[in-house]
């Protein structure tokens, strides 16, 4: 009996194991369809100045799965991760975010920063190419397109990223460090990254007022930033409590559901049109 069991646990382990490498190759074969037939969308989150003022609006990936409906990417950018497919997907981000441009322009808010996540495999695949030509086709300055991209793309190829890192900043684009403090980069790497900002991580965010070690970190990563030069937008502002802590402690921007979730387009030009501005 011991023996049947034994194995029955063998198959059953192959079964699984069969499964989810057969639905990851499903997975992949879909995403590749959905960039040919145009399924991908991006909501728009909108981002403030510590008076609430708009300052700029965060793109973020969307996938409108013709069974599964609307999906959000920790459903599937870890499969456009590791196929690569992020780097086609990533360029549709960027020409995609990049030609809203115009739009915010004829509204009079031109002065509003897009940014947009960035992935290791872009950099590694002629990201500083893509990001140039995006700028000259849509005529967009340079300081308008944020860049985001997290310590673990850095991690990935330090020197590279680096080097390419400078020639984008040199170029005029802004550069933003995203979840930071969650990641395993040094503060060595933070002091020859080209930053022009750091992005408190949600997670530190989430406790302030209730918890003095999250209250330490924060107040300490903003301190950091500002001797450094850098600007700090906090991720995740949820309740005015958060947004009174961390104005009072120095962090210039703020992102979260206190202020605006990440919605089509149309709905962000909405609210900054709405009177009195978002
Ligand atoms: P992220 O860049 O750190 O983006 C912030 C995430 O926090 C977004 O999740 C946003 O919807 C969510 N968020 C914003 N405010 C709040 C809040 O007040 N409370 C809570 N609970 N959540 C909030 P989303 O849209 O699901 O994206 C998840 C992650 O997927 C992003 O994290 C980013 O790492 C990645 N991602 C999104 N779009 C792209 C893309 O175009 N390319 C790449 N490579 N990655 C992307
Ligand atoms: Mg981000
Ligand atoms: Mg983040
Ligand atoms: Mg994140």
């Amino acid at each position: 009996q011991a023996k049947q069991q034994g194995r029955n646990c063998v198959v059953a382990y192959r079964d699984e194991f069969g499964t989810q490498a057969s639905e990851r190759l499903a997975l992949v074969s879909q995403l590749r369809d959905a960039l040919q037939t145009d399924q991908f969308a991006l909501a728009f989150q909108l981002q403030f100045d510590q008076q609430r003022r708009p300052v700029g609006m965060e793109a973020l990936l969307r996938w409108q799965h013709p069974e599964r409906g609307l999906l959000t990417p920790d459903a599937f950018i870890a499969v456009c991760e590791d196929s690569g497919l992020i780097v086609p997907i990533g360029r549709w981000v960027l020409r995609e975010a990049a030609c809203h441009h115009r739009i915010l322009v004829a509204h009079g808010w031109g002065h509003l920063r897009l940014a947009v996540n960035v992935s290791a495999a872009q950099f590694q695949q002629g990201l500083v190419d893509d990001v140039l030509s995006v700028l000259r086709d849509f005529q967009l300055p340079a300081g308008i397109l944020e860049l985001e991209l997290t310590e673990s793309v850095v991690m990935a190829s330090p020197d590279n990223v680096i080097r390419d890192m400078a020639t984008l900043r040199d170029a005029g684009v802004c550069i933003a460090i995203d979840d930071f403090g969650t990641g395993y980069s040094s503060l060595a790497y933070l002091k020859r990254l080209p930053l022009h900002r750091v992005k408190l991580d949600r997670s530190f965010v989430q406790d302030l007022g209730r918890d003095p070690d999250d209250e330490a970190i924060c107040d300490a990563i903003i301190r950091m930033a500002q001797r450094l030069g850098l600007c700090t937008t906090a991720e995740g502002v949820e309740t005015d409590l958060q947004w009174n802590w961390l104005a009072a402690h120095g962090c210039e921007e703020l992102q979260g559901y206190l202020f605006a979730r990440p919605v089509p387009f149309e709905d962000a030009l909405a609210l900054l049109n709405r009177p009195g501005g978002a």
